[in-house]
Protein backbone atom coordinates (compact mmCIF):
# COMPACT_ATOMS: atom_id res chain seq x y z
CA UNK A 1 0.00 0.00 0.00
CA UNK A 2 1.65 3.10 -0.92
CA UNK A 3 1.52 5.84 1.73
CA UNK A 4 -0.78 8.67 1.28
CA UNK A 5 0.83 11.95 -0.37
CA UNK A 6 -1.12 14.96 0.66
CA UNK A 7 -1.35 18.87 0.72
CA UNK A 8 -0.22 20.08 4.49
CA UNK A 9 -3.35 22.52 5.17
CA UNK A 10 -1.56 24.34 7.77
CA UNK A 11 -0.30 27.84 8.99
CA UNK A 12 1.81 25.88 11.74
CA UNK A 13 3.94 28.46 13.65
CA UNK A 14 1.71 31.54 12.29
CA UNK A 15 2.11 31.57 8.55
CA UNK A 16 2.95 29.66 5.46
CA UNK A 17 3.31 32.31 3.64
CA UNK A 18 6.73 33.80 2.72
CA UNK A 19 6.96 38.11 2.33
CA UNK A 20 6.67 37.18 -1.16
CA UNK A 21 4.13 34.76 -2.01
CA UNK A 22 2.39 31.33 -0.98
CA UNK A 23 4.97 27.98 -0.57
CA UNK A 24 2.91 25.00 -0.83
CA UNK A 25 3.59 21.98 1.32
CA UNK A 26 2.86 18.65 0.85
CA UNK A 27 3.86 15.57 3.13
CA UNK A 28 4.45 12.07 2.33
CA UNK A 29 2.65 10.13 4.71
CA UNK A 30 4.93 7.43 5.80
CA UNK A 31 3.84 7.79 9.33
CA UNK A 32 1.00 6.07 8.51
CA UNK A 33 2.76 2.94 6.83
CA UNK A 34 1.97 0.29 9.57
CA UNK A 35 0.34 1.14 13.01
CA UNK A 36 3.83 -0.45 15.03
CA UNK A 37 6.67 0.15 12.23
CA UNK A 38 7.71 4.04 12.25
CA UNK A 39 8.01 4.52 8.73
CA UNK A 40 11.59 4.99 7.64
CA UNK A 41 12.33 1.73 9.82
CA UNK A 42 9.57 0.14 7.61
CA UNK A 43 11.63 1.74 4.35
CA UNK A 44 14.90 0.84 5.20
CA UNK A 45 13.98 -2.78 6.28
CA UNK A 46 11.66 -4.22 3.50
CA UNK A 47 14.42 -5.35 1.62
CA UNK A 48 16.27 -7.16 4.47
CA UNK A 49 12.34 -8.74 5.26
CA UNK A 50 12.13 -9.89 2.33
CA UNK A 51 15.38 -11.70 1.93
CA UNK A 52 14.50 -13.50 5.29
CA UNK A 53 11.08 -14.69 3.92
CA UNK A 54 13.34 -16.32 1.59
CA UNK A 55 16.09 -17.49 3.72
CA UNK A 56 15.28 -17.33 7.25
CA UNK A 57 17.69 -16.64 9.60
CA UNK A 58 18.47 -18.64 13.02
CA UNK A 59 19.29 -15.69 14.94
CA UNK A 60 19.13 -11.61 14.11
CA UNK A 61 21.03 -8.79 16.21
CA UNK A 62 20.79 -5.24 16.01
CA UNK A 63 22.14 -1.58 17.87
CA UNK A 64 20.00 0.92 18.67
CA UNK A 65 18.93 3.61 21.99
CA UNK A 66 16.55 3.03 24.69
CA UNK A 67 14.02 4.44 22.28
CA UNK A 68 15.00 2.61 18.90
CA UNK A 69 12.35 3.01 16.07
CA UNK A 70 14.35 0.26 14.49
CA UNK A 71 14.50 -1.98 17.22
CA UNK A 72 11.13 -1.20 18.04
CA UNK A 73 10.34 -2.06 14.27
CA UNK A 74 12.73 -5.29 13.54
CA UNK A 75 11.48 -6.92 16.68
CA UNK A 76 8.01 -6.55 15.71
CA UNK A 77 9.14 -8.11 12.51
CA UNK A 78 11.27 -11.03 14.24
CA UNK A 79 8.08 -12.08 15.92
CA UNK A 80 6.02 -11.92 12.87
CA UNK A 81 8.31 -14.09 11.48
CA UNK A 82 9.52 -16.00 14.52
CA UNK A 83 13.21 -15.05 14.27
CA UNK A 84 15.13 -15.25 17.59
CA UNK A 85 15.96 -11.71 17.95
CA UNK A 86 18.77 -10.15 20.05
CA UNK A 87 18.59 -6.13 20.75
CA UNK A 88 21.91 -4.28 22.06
CA UNK A 89 20.79 -1.35 23.92
CA UNK A 90 23.13 1.71 24.61
CA UNK A 91 22.76 2.52 28.64
CA UNK A 92 24.16 -0.50 30.60
CA UNK A 93 22.61 1.68 33.71
CA UNK A 94 18.84 0.80 31.91
CA UNK A 95 19.27 -2.77 33.20
CA UNK A 96 18.74 -1.57 36.98
CA UNK A 97 15.39 0.70 35.55
CA UNK A 98 11.97 -0.71 34.85
CA UNK A 99 11.58 -1.28 30.85
CA UNK A 100 10.66 1.72 29.07
CA UNK A 101 7.59 1.25 26.94
CA UNK A 102 9.35 0.90 23.78
CA UNK A 103 11.59 -1.88 25.45
CA UNK A 104 8.84 -3.45 27.27
CA UNK A 105 7.35 -4.11 23.62
CA UNK A 106 10.48 -6.09 22.83
CA UNK A 107 10.63 -7.79 25.65
CA UNK A 108 6.93 -8.83 25.20
CA UNK A 109 7.97 -9.93 21.30
CA UNK A 110 10.44 -12.06 22.73
CA UNK A 111 13.71 -10.09 22.07
CA UNK A 112 16.55 -10.74 24.18
CA UNK A 113 17.77 -7.32 25.44
CA UNK A 114 21.05 -6.33 26.26
CA UNK A 115 22.59 -3.56 27.78
CA UNK A 116 25.89 -1.96 27.14
CA UNK A 117 28.04 0.76 28.22
CA UNK A 118 28.84 3.47 26.00
CA UNK A 119 32.31 2.48 25.18
CA UNK A 120 31.15 -0.82 24.19
CA UNK A 121 28.41 0.54 22.04
CA UNK A 122 30.85 2.14 20.49
CA UNK A 123 32.08 -0.72 18.95
CA UNK A 124 28.61 -1.75 16.86
CA UNK A 125 30.52 -1.17 13.54
CA UNK A 126 33.88 -3.44 15.06
CA UNK A 127 34.42 -6.51 12.98
CA UNK A 128 35.81 -8.10 16.25
CA UNK A 129 33.22 -6.91 18.41
CA UNK A 130 30.43 -8.15 15.37
CA UNK A 131 32.55 -11.92 15.05
CA UNK A 132 32.03 -11.98 19.01
CA UNK A 133 28.75 -11.35 18.74
CA UNK A 134 27.89 -13.43 16.08
CA UNK A 135 29.37 -16.26 18.13
CA UNK A 136 27.98 -15.71 21.29
CA UNK A 137 24.33 -15.25 20.10
CA UNK A 138 24.88 -18.14 17.55
CA UNK A 139 23.50 -15.19 15.13
CA UNK A 140 23.55 -15.08 11.53
CA UNK A 141 22.44 -12.31 10.52
CA UNK A 142 23.58 -8.48 11.90
CA UNK A 143 21.85 -5.37 11.15
CA UNK A 144 23.71 -1.92 11.97
CA UNK A 145 22.02 0.77 13.99
CA UNK A 146 19.18 2.64 12.22
CA UNK A 147 18.81 -0.56 9.77
CA UNK A 148 21.00 2.00 7.76
CA UNK A 149 23.04 -0.64 5.21
CA UNK A 150 22.68 -0.54 1.48
CA UNK A 151 19.93 -2.40 0.91
CA UNK A 152 18.05 0.30 3.02
CA UNK A 153 18.12 2.88 0.19
CA UNK A 154 16.09 0.18 -2.09
CA UNK A 155 13.11 0.87 -0.08
CA UNK A 156 13.75 4.47 -0.46
CA UNK A 157 13.29 3.83 -3.82
CA UNK A 158 10.09 2.89 -3.45
CA UNK A 159 8.75 5.73 -1.97
CA UNK A 160 9.95 7.64 -4.42
CA UNK A 161 8.20 5.49 -6.80
CA UNK A 162 5.31 5.98 -5.00
CA UNK A 163 5.55 9.93 -4.57
CA UNK A 164 6.51 10.37 -8.68
CA UNK A 165 3.49 8.19 -9.32
CA UNK A 166 0.70 10.70 -6.87
CA UNK A 167 2.45 13.36 -7.95
CA UNK A 168 1.22 13.48 -11.33
CA UNK A 169 4.04 15.16 -13.48
CA UNK A 170 4.43 17.92 -10.25
CA UNK A 171 7.55 18.63 -9.60
CA UNK A 172 8.71 19.11 -5.94
CA UNK A 173 11.19 22.43 -5.44
CA UNK A 174 12.92 20.43 -2.47
CA UNK A 175 12.30 17.63 -1.05
CA UNK A 176 12.58 17.85 3.17
CA UNK A 177 13.63 15.15 5.68
CA UNK A 178 15.02 14.13 9.04
CA UNK A 179 18.63 13.08 9.04
CA UNK A 180 19.90 10.55 12.04
CA UNK A 181 22.16 7.72 10.41
CA UNK A 182 21.68 9.42 6.84
CA UNK A 183 20.36 6.37 5.11
CA UNK A 184 16.71 7.78 4.23
CA UNK A 185 18.57 10.92 2.84
CA UNK A 186 21.36 8.90 0.63
CA UNK A 187 18.53 6.57 -0.90
CA UNK A 188 16.51 9.77 -2.11
CA UNK A 189 19.73 11.22 -3.22
CA UNK A 190 20.94 7.96 -4.94
CA UNK A 191 17.25 7.34 -6.94
CA UNK A 192 15.79 10.81 -7.15
CA UNK A 193 15.74 12.56 -10.34
CA UNK A 194 14.66 16.04 -11.75
CA UNK A 195 11.50 14.56 -12.56
CA UNK A 196 10.31 14.46 -9.19
CA UNK A 197 12.14 17.16 -7.40
CA UNK A 198 15.06 19.73 -8.09
CA UNK A 199 16.85 19.52 -4.68
CA UNK A 200 17.04 17.79 -1.19
CA UNK A 201 17.22 19.61 1.99
CA UNK A 202 18.30 17.22 5.21
CA UNK A 203 17.38 18.47 8.88
CA UNK A 204 20.02 17.24 11.39
CA UNK A 205 18.47 15.60 14.08
CA UNK A 206 21.80 15.48 16.16
CA UNK A 207 24.80 17.53 16.50
CA UNK A 208 27.06 16.46 13.64
CA UNK A 209 28.22 18.64 10.85
CA UNK A 210 30.67 17.17 9.03
CA UNK A 211 30.12 13.70 10.34
CA UNK A 212 26.21 13.21 9.07
CA UNK A 213 27.48 14.49 5.22
CA UNK A 214 30.32 11.76 5.67
CA UNK A 215 27.47 8.93 6.44
CA UNK A 216 24.99 10.24 3.37
CA UNK A 217 28.33 10.27 1.32
CA UNK A 218 29.19 6.64 2.38
CA UNK A 219 26.09 5.44 1.01
CA UNK A 220 26.33 6.92 -2.82
CA UNK A 221 28.07 5.12 -5.08
CA UNK A 222 28.44 7.99 -7.23
CA UNK A 223 30.09 11.72 -7.33
CA UNK A 224 30.81 13.97 -4.49
CA UNK A 225 28.46 16.03 -2.59
CA UNK A 226 27.17 19.45 -3.81
CA UNK A 227 26.41 21.66 -0.88
CA UNK A 228 24.48 24.58 -2.34
CA UNK A 229 23.62 27.44 0.07
CA UNK A 230 20.38 28.00 -2.06
CA UNK A 231 17.76 25.87 -3.44
CA UNK A 232 18.33 25.37 -7.41
CA UNK A 233 16.33 27.74 -9.55
CA UNK A 234 13.48 25.75 -11.54
CA UNK A 235 15.14 24.34 -14.30
CA UNK A 236 13.31 23.56 -17.81
CA UNK A 237 11.49 19.83 -16.67
CA UNK A 238 14.35 17.23 -17.66
CA UNK A 239 13.07 13.33 -17.54
CA UNK A 240 15.72 12.39 -14.99
CA UNK A 241 17.12 8.82 -14.75
CA UNK A 242 19.55 6.92 -13.34
CA UNK A 243 22.35 8.05 -15.70
CA UNK A 244 21.62 11.55 -15.31
CA UNK A 245 23.82 13.30 -12.26
CA UNK A 246 22.19 13.51 -8.74
CA UNK A 247 20.33 16.40 -7.76
CA UNK A 248 21.38 19.11 -5.22
CA UNK A 249 21.33 18.24 -1.55
CA UNK A 250 22.51 19.45 1.62
CA UNK A 251 22.02 19.32 5.16
CA UNK A 252 21.05 21.98 7.18
CA UNK A 253 22.23 21.34 11.02
CA UNK A 254 20.32 24.71 12.49
CA UNK A 255 17.88 22.69 13.99
CA UNK A 256 19.07 20.08 15.90
CA UNK A 257 18.31 21.77 19.63
CA UNK A 258 21.51 20.56 20.77
CA UNK A 259 21.71 16.95 20.01
CA UNK A 260 19.72 13.67 19.30
CA UNK A 261 16.56 13.70 21.95
CA UNK A 262 17.46 17.11 22.75
CA UNK A 263 14.67 19.92 22.57
CA UNK A 264 13.83 23.42 23.78
CA UNK A 265 10.66 25.33 24.88
CA UNK A 266 10.47 26.68 21.33
CA UNK A 267 10.46 23.07 19.60
CA UNK A 268 8.01 21.66 22.42
CA UNK A 269 5.61 24.79 22.15
CA UNK A 270 5.93 23.82 18.21
CA UNK A 271 5.24 20.54 18.00
CA UNK A 272 2.14 20.98 20.43
CA UNK A 273 1.01 23.86 18.67
CA UNK A 274 1.18 22.22 15.14
CA UNK A 275 -0.28 18.87 16.37
CA UNK A 276 -3.39 20.89 18.12
CA UNK A 277 -3.81 22.30 14.91
CA UNK A 278 -3.83 19.36 12.46
CA UNK A 279 -6.03 17.87 14.75
CA UNK A 280 -8.37 20.85 14.52
CA UNK A 281 -8.46 21.08 10.46
CA UNK A 282 -8.99 17.24 10.86
CA UNK A 283 -11.83 17.41 13.08
CA UNK A 284 -13.19 20.59 10.49
CA UNK A 285 -13.58 17.87 7.94
CA UNK A 286 -15.79 15.04 9.78
CA UNK A 287 -16.11 13.92 5.59
CA UNK A 288 -12.74 13.49 5.47
CA UNK A 289 -12.65 11.69 8.82
CA UNK A 290 -11.86 8.07 7.77
CA UNK A 291 -9.73 9.02 4.77
CA UNK A 292 -7.17 10.33 6.38
CA UNK A 293 -5.53 11.27 10.44
CA UNK A 294 -4.21 14.46 11.22
CA UNK A 295 0.04 14.97 10.41
CA UNK A 296 1.13 14.63 14.21
CA UNK A 297 4.88 15.12 15.12
CA UNK A 298 7.16 13.85 17.90
CA UNK A 299 10.05 15.96 18.81
CA UNK A 300 12.69 13.36 17.97
CA UNK A 301 12.64 13.91 14.20
CA UNK A 302 9.35 14.83 12.51
CA UNK A 303 8.98 17.83 15.19
CA UNK A 304 12.70 19.12 14.62
CA UNK A 305 12.14 18.85 10.60
CA UNK A 306 8.51 20.55 10.32
CA UNK A 307 10.54 23.49 12.68
CA UNK A 308 13.03 23.69 10.86
CA UNK A 309 10.53 23.66 7.27
CA UNK A 310 8.48 25.98 9.09
CA UNK A 311 11.36 28.28 9.94
CA UNK A 312 13.07 28.51 6.68
CA UNK A 313 9.66 29.66 5.13
CA UNK A 314 9.84 31.98 7.51
CA UNK A 315 13.08 33.26 6.65
CA UNK A 316 11.77 33.74 3.13
CA UNK A 317 14.26 30.94 2.06
CA UNK A 318 12.16 29.23 -0.52
CA UNK A 319 11.00 31.01 -3.23
CA UNK A 320 7.14 32.30 -3.87
CA UNK A 321 4.82 29.48 -5.17
CA UNK A 322 7.82 27.01 -4.27
CA UNK A 323 6.35 23.34 -3.55
CA UNK A 324 8.07 21.50 -1.28
CA UNK A 325 7.53 17.84 -0.04
CA UNK A 326 8.26 16.70 3.57
CA UNK A 327 8.86 13.23 4.14
CA UNK A 328 7.08 12.17 7.19
CA UNK A 329 9.35 9.43 8.25
CA UNK A 330 7.04 8.16 11.28
CA UNK A 331 8.53 8.10 14.90
CA UNK A 332 6.46 6.51 16.90
CA UNK A 333 8.86 5.23 19.79
CA UNK A 334 9.90 9.25 20.04
CA UNK A 335 6.54 10.34 21.07
CA UNK A 336 6.68 7.70 23.89
CA UNK A 337 8.82 9.64 26.13
CA UNK A 338 7.67 10.83 29.15
C1 LIG B 1 15.49 6.66 12.30
C2 LIG B 1 14.62 7.78 11.96
C3 LIG B 1 15.05 8.84 11.15
C4 LIG B 1 16.45 8.95 10.66
O1 LIG B 1 16.65 8.17 9.51
P1 LIG B 1 18.11 7.86 9.02
O2 LIG B 1 17.95 6.99 7.85
O3 LIG B 1 18.79 7.15 10.17
O4 LIG B 1 18.76 9.16 8.74
C5 LIG B 1 14.14 9.83 10.85
N1 LIG B 1 12.88 9.79 11.32
C6 LIG B 1 12.44 8.79 12.08
C7 LIG B 1 11.05 8.82 12.56
C8 LIG B 1 13.28 7.75 12.44
O5 LIG B 1 12.83 6.77 13.23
Amino acid sequence: MPSPLQKVECEFAGSQFTPSGPVEVWCKRDDLLHSQISGNKWRKLIQVLSNFMRNKPKHVISFGGPYSNHLHALGFCCRKLGIPFTAIIRGEYLQQQALNASLQDLSDWGASLVFVNKQTYRKRDDKEYLASLRQRFNADVIIPEGGSQQEALIGMQGMLEEVKTQADGNVFDAIVLPVGSGASMAGIVNNCRLDVANSIIGVAALKGEGYLEGLVQKFLPTSPAHNPPEPTPPTTPIHGNKDTPILPWHINHDFHFGGYAKSSTALSNFVTRFNAAQKKIHEARPTDINKDTPILIEPVYSGKCFYALNALIEQGYFKPHSKILVIHTGGLQGARRS
